[in-house]
């Protein structure tokens, strides 16, 4: 798909079938929660930004939810500059990059934050959870496990996006990005 295909609306079925975890679990907590620390606005904002949502859904989409939080003039006033700010319209106007699995297995996410790479900053517990959530049978998921004791964890990425597609990936995960077009290649070829 091209920057801007992407329509709201579309979101929660994209966010099933085609988000890796980090991803996937930034969205549900986000529509549980109706909030995100910036952490977590960061990781998807950009990730989203990514996958060809332009800026004035971005807005009408976080602004859905923290309004049902924060109340929607609290987000005009304290939220809604750091999106404008992740498509370059404010401050220095720098196009910010979606963040990569090298960069988000590196981030240290504090109590509260849902950001970082669930293989890394999971328990093994809340991991197979999330898991078996995505439909990853219990062969596949020792397999996951065993890569995340490892500290594999793009590969471990890998080994779920090929059990939830029944496809193999050979060139392996190395960004969210890519995972969510190699999953959009396969589902709507
Ligand atoms: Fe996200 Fe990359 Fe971690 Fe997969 S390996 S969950 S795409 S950060």
């Amino acid at each position: 798909k091209e920057f801007g295909e992407i329509s709201i609306k579309d979101l929660d079925q994209l966010a099933r079938s085609s988000f890796p975890l980090c991803m996937r679990h930034l969205f549900d907590k986000l529509r549980e929660d109706h909030h995100l620390k910036h952490g977590g606005r960061m990781q998807l904002g950009l990730f989203l930004k990514g996958v060809g949502l332009r800026m004035e859904d971005a807005l009408a989409f976080w602004k859905a939810e923290f309004s049902q939080k924060v109340g929607a003039e609290r987000f005009d006033k304290e939220y809604a500059y750091s999106i404008r700010h992740n498509y370059g319209k404010e401050g220095k106007r720098t196009d910010y990059t979606p963040y990569s699995c090298q960069k988000i297995i590196s981030l240290t996410p504090g109590v509260g934050d849902h950001h970082g790479c669930p293989y890394r900053h999971f328990s093994e517990e809340n991991l197979s959870a999330a898991l078996g959530r995505m439909g990853v049978g219990s062969r596949a998921m020792e397999d996951v496990l065993d890569k995340v004791r490892n500290r594999h964890y793009q590969l471990a990425c890998t080994l779920t996006f090929e059990a939830v597609h029944g496809s193999s990936c050979d060139a392996g995960i190395n960004h969210p990005n890519q995972y969510f077009s190699d999953s959009h290649k396969i589902l709507q070829p």
